[in-house]
């Protein structure tokens, strides 16, 4: 193992996993906990994968201090399936609203209208999505307000939620800062996140939805769109992607090995301060993409003086082993994606290839 060549994996998903987490799955890969079979041979229904995905669900549940009246879900489809899913579980005949502050928000909103009555609370669109809303228009009767946590293309972190009318069940988008501080997750009905950004491999997206929203499910939903079925079968309908269930629940043990998301979030915020203070002291040579209020902790989009520039700098980035730091084509430039099993070290690394590059090129 030692000699084999890992990276400074930048790439914002699927993206780096914990080595550690990587490890363990090698060391287990050809004989699961004395079965003399990888965790991808034996059935869902044997008692070694309950114990896998149990196991999963509790630590994610002392991780995120879920309450009791929160059901967990390990899904398939991504999160873009939770697009659709949602809608069809939480709306019935009503309206949902929606707030637009990047391409996922944006995203889900096209979906939902899709399938049924969808208004935009607010949309940051027109100012190229660099922040939060100053104004919601909130509907007090919507079947729910969905919000994106973290809009991982435009680099825009909500910090504390967006606060819906009484009585509206609060929805959460949180993909990409999933697992990455603590949240109180009282405050949400419900909340998605695809697995390949912060928790895992692609290939399960973790539903956590409270009791009274699986309850508005309604009938005749064909069964793998139906939260109702899901939850009551522990997510064990039918064949649930027990290798990226496995590969999560790893995820979960590494982070509270850490110290559990306190520690975490301590860490985000340290490597995203030292990006942020590479943008912020290089006059003008990088430029963020995000206004500082809303500055995500887990994508850094940023730009150069030159598109030539920035395709200089990503080639040579990649000849010192930092990889992934392409933007999106909507945003252009560079993006850091800096999620949980990304180091300290890893972070510096790229601070460091930064400040050569400026000293080079600038
Ligand atoms: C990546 C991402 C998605 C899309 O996830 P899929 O699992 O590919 O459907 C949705 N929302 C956010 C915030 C994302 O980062």
């Amino acid at each position: 193992m030692s000699d084999t060549k890992r990276v400074f994996n930048f790439n914002p998903g699927p993206a780096i996993l914990p080595l550690e987490v990587l490890q363990q799955a090698q060391a287990e890969m050809l004989d699961f906990k004395g079965t003399g079979m990888s965790v991808m041979e034996i059935s869902h229904r044997s008692k070694e994968f309950e114990g896998v995905i149990q196991t999963a669900e509790a630590d994610l549940r002392e991780l995120l201090g879920i309450p009791a009246n929160y059901k967990v879900m390990f899904l398939q489809g991504g999160a873009h399936l939770q697009f659709a899913m949602i809608p069809m579980n939480l709306r019935a005949s009503g309206s949902a609203d929606y707030i637009v502050t990047g391409t996922w928000s944006k995203t889900a909103v096209k979906e939902a209208q899709k399938l049924g009555a969808t208004r935009i609370a607010a949309s940051t669109e027109s100012e190229g999505f660099k922040g939060f809303p100053e104004k919601l228009d909130l509907d007090p009767k919507a079947a729910y307000l969905h919000f994106t946590s973290n809009e991982t293309i435009h680099g825009v972190e909500y910090f504390s939620e967006p606060t819906p009318p009484a009585g509206v069940p609060l929805v959460c988008d949180a993909s990409s800062d999933f697992i990455s501080h603590p949240i109180d997750v009282s405050k949400y009905a419900l909340i998605y996140g695809g697995a390949q950004k912060n928790a895992g491999p692609s290939g399960v997206t973790i539903v956590i939805a409270r009791d009274d929203m699986i309850a508005r499910t309604p009938a005749n939903l064909p069964v793998m769109l139906d939260y109702k079925i899901m939850a009551e079968s522990g997510s064990l309908h039918n064949t649930p992607p027990c290798f990226a269930i496995y590969i999560v629940g790893l995820v979960f043990q590494w982070a509270k090995k850490q110290g559990g998301l306190t520690a975490i979030e301590k860490t985000n915020r340290a490597k995203a301060d030292l990006v942020y203070k590479a943008i912020d002291e290089s006059g003008g040579f990088y430029r963020g993409h995000a206004k500082p209020e809303a500055r995500s902790r887990m994508n850094i989009p940023f730009r150069l003086p030159s598109e030539e520039l920035e395709e200089t700098f990503t080639k040579e980035a990649k000849k010192n082993d930092l990889i992934g730091l392409k933007g999106h084509r909507s945003v252009g430039g560079m993006r850091a994606s800096l999620y949980n099993a990304m180091t300290v070290d890893g972070a510096q690394a790229l601070v460091n290839f930064m400040k050569e590059f400026q000293k080079k090129n600038g």
